[in-house]
């Protein structure tokens, strides 16, 4: 699933290449992604404005649409890439890929096609009088506003393991099974531990392990893998420890363990980390 800084990419792309451009028409392949909105009421209050911004919270984004270029946004598209999804910036001309699912024709030329293999993204216009269709969600870990005091005081409270801890939204927005690795990884702490025996030293590490390599992910746009940005260009980020199993760790070349932890595949080193 992409993650924090492959959202982050996006949006950066987003802000380039669709801010200020107005949508002119809607295709919709599968409406399993509206979830529930009807396919007349996401066209009818996308078709015609202008997309005034683009925002990032957690892993969703959040573009605020406006009638014209004088009025305050009255709508916003809200969407999440879920599992397998992809957005490409495209000429308008161009038709919609196989996994093509939802296409904003867009002035200037572009469009953006939303690609899902499984269908499984969201995708809702929701107006200003609407709340926000999202889930309650934890501190933004590169917002400066990150109340680190309060992170460490809930791993505390918390008797699951530590991973499990970071892939809450709840508690952190954004970070999910690559940057739980990265990060336990660079703070020398082992995923299974119970988050309430980390010492309070060991929560701020973590915290700021994360701040750490999401940064330099957001750097890299992302992660190498499956995940395109606007464009159709990889991430550049390196995973030191995930997903590599059996590989040598980095740091000591100890082969890396890989076991599952709360159903996710969890990879980390039986010596660095503990
Ligand atoms: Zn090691």
């Amino acid at each position: 699933m992409p993650e924090l800084p492959e959202v982050e990419t996006l949006r950066r792309g987003l802000e380039k290449e669709a801010v200020g451009c107005c949508i002119h028409s809607v295709t919709i392949v599968n409406q399993k992604v509206l979830k529930g909105q009807s396919e007349a009421e996401f066209r009818d209050r996308a078709v015609g404005k202008r997309i005034m911004g683009a925002d990032r919270r957690g892993k969703y984004l959040l573009l605020p649409l406006a009638v014209d270029n004088l009025s305050s946004p009255s709508f916003t598209l809200c969407l999440h890439l879920k599992m397998r999804g992809s957005i490409r910036l495209q000429r308008a001309d161009m038709a919609l890929g196989r996994y093509g699912v939802l296409c904003l024709t867009l002035d200037q030329g572009r469009a953006l096609h939303y690609n899902d293999m499984w269908g499984w993204g969201e995708w809702r216009v929701v107006a200003d009088t609407e709340p926000l269709p999202l889930p309650e969600l934890g501190d933004e870990p590169l917002e400066p506003g990150w109340d680190v005091e309060a992170f460490v005081r809930h791993l505390a409270g918390r008797r699951v393991a530590i991973k499990t801890v970071l892939l809450d939204q709840k508690v952190v927005a954004g970070v999910g099974n690559i940057y739980a690795d990265e990060a336990l990884f660079r703070a020398g702490i082992a995923p299974t531990r119970a988050a309430a025996g980390l010492v309070r030293q060991e929560g701020e590490l973590l915290a700021e392990a994360i701040r750490q390599v999401l940064t330099e992910a957001v750097a890299l746009g992302g992660t190498q893998g499956d995940y395109v940005d606007l464009y159709g260009q990889a991430g550049q980020y390196v995973p030191l420890v995930y997903n590599r199993g059996g590989v040598a760790c980095p740091r000591c070349a100890v082969p890396l363990k890989k076991m599952k932890l709360g159903g996710r595949g969890t990879t980390f080193c039986p010596v660095c980390q503990n």
